[in-house]
């Protein structure tokens, strides 16, 4: 595994990612590279000295000094709101990874810390930026052709919401058995045609949209804390081994 260390990152790229978050792509010459769904610590410091850190999944993974993050701004946060709104092209920060073992996918089937199986299914689900992760996982499984069937259930809030949606949309897109099945539940605006009306997710539909408990599959669930806590307990309720489900919760109440 590789060993965590302080690097410095300058930004490279700033873009917009919905119209309340921004993708940032560092530059960091001496990262280490980062397996799919690592996350790191973002530290800032003002001209007077005080700093900030909080931490950030990584949408890439893989051997490259590219790292791509998606912030989403948490109004009256101390940090978010700042790389949202002020980050530029050319700033510098300092970050310390690639962190996170536990909440990884490998490529060839096998969890982190598991058997490799690779029949045995993948289902990823997500609420809000706790995509991010969940995308560094279905990069690397489009991008390594790999054969493991790959689920993402993401819900979101409208369609202008969803992150790395054209990317989202060409896994989605991909020649089985790569092919990502991509589930999005809206929970204030569905587009017209949408498979159901706006709402939060619920036991049946995460029963009705996630691989059956038959099929034995890998959970990776991340979101705000109390979304993560209430899908892993239907989950389990449902039957799902809690040894199956792993999960990243990014703060919040
Ligand atoms: C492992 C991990 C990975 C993360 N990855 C990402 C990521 O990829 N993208 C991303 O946008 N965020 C991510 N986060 C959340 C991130 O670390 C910060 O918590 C978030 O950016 C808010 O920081 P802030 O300084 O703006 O808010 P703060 O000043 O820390 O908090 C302001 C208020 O907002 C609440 N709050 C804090 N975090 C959240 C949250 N996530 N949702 C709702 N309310 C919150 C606090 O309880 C507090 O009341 C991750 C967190 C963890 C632990």
């Amino acid at each position: 595994m590789t060993r965590a260390a302080w690097h410095v990152a300058t930004v490279a790229e700033v873009r917009d990612e919905t119209p309340t978050a921004r993708r940032l792509t560092l530059e960091v010459p001496t990262w280490p590279g980062n397996e799919a769904g690592a996350h790191l610590d973002l530290r800032l410091t003002a001209p007077d000295g005080y700093q900030a850190t909080r931490s950030y999944s990584i949408a890439s993974s893989g051997d490259g000094t590219r790292v791509v993050l998606a912030v989403a701004e948490v109004p009256e946060g101390e940090v978010s709101p700042f790389l949202v709104h002020d980050l530029r092209a050319g700033d510098q920060l300092e970050v310390h990874g690639p962190l996170g073992a536990y909440f990884v996918w490998r490529p060839g089937g096998a969890a982190a810390g598991a058997e490799a199986s690779p029949l045995r299914p993948v289902q990823l689900i997500g609420a809000g930026s706790g995509v991010v992760p969940l995308v560094a996982m279905a990069a690397a499984h489009d991008e390594g052709a790999d054969a493991t069937p790959f689920r993402l259930l993401y819900s979101v809030r409208t369609p202008a919401d969803v992150f790395f949606a054209d990317e989202l949309r060409a896994f989605a897109e991909a020649p089985a058995p790569t092919r990502l099945g991509l589930d999005l539940v809206y929970t204030r605006d569905a587009p017209a045609g949408a498979a159901r009306p706006p709402g939060r997710l619920t036991p049946d539909l995460v029963a009705e949209l996630a691989w059956p408990v038959e099929q034995r599959p890998r959970i990776f669930i991340c979101g705000p804390t109390p979304f993560v806590e209430a899908v892993a307990g239907w989950l389990v309720a449902a039957g799902h081994a809690p040894e199956a489900i792993r999960t990243e919760r990014f703060g919040g109440a």
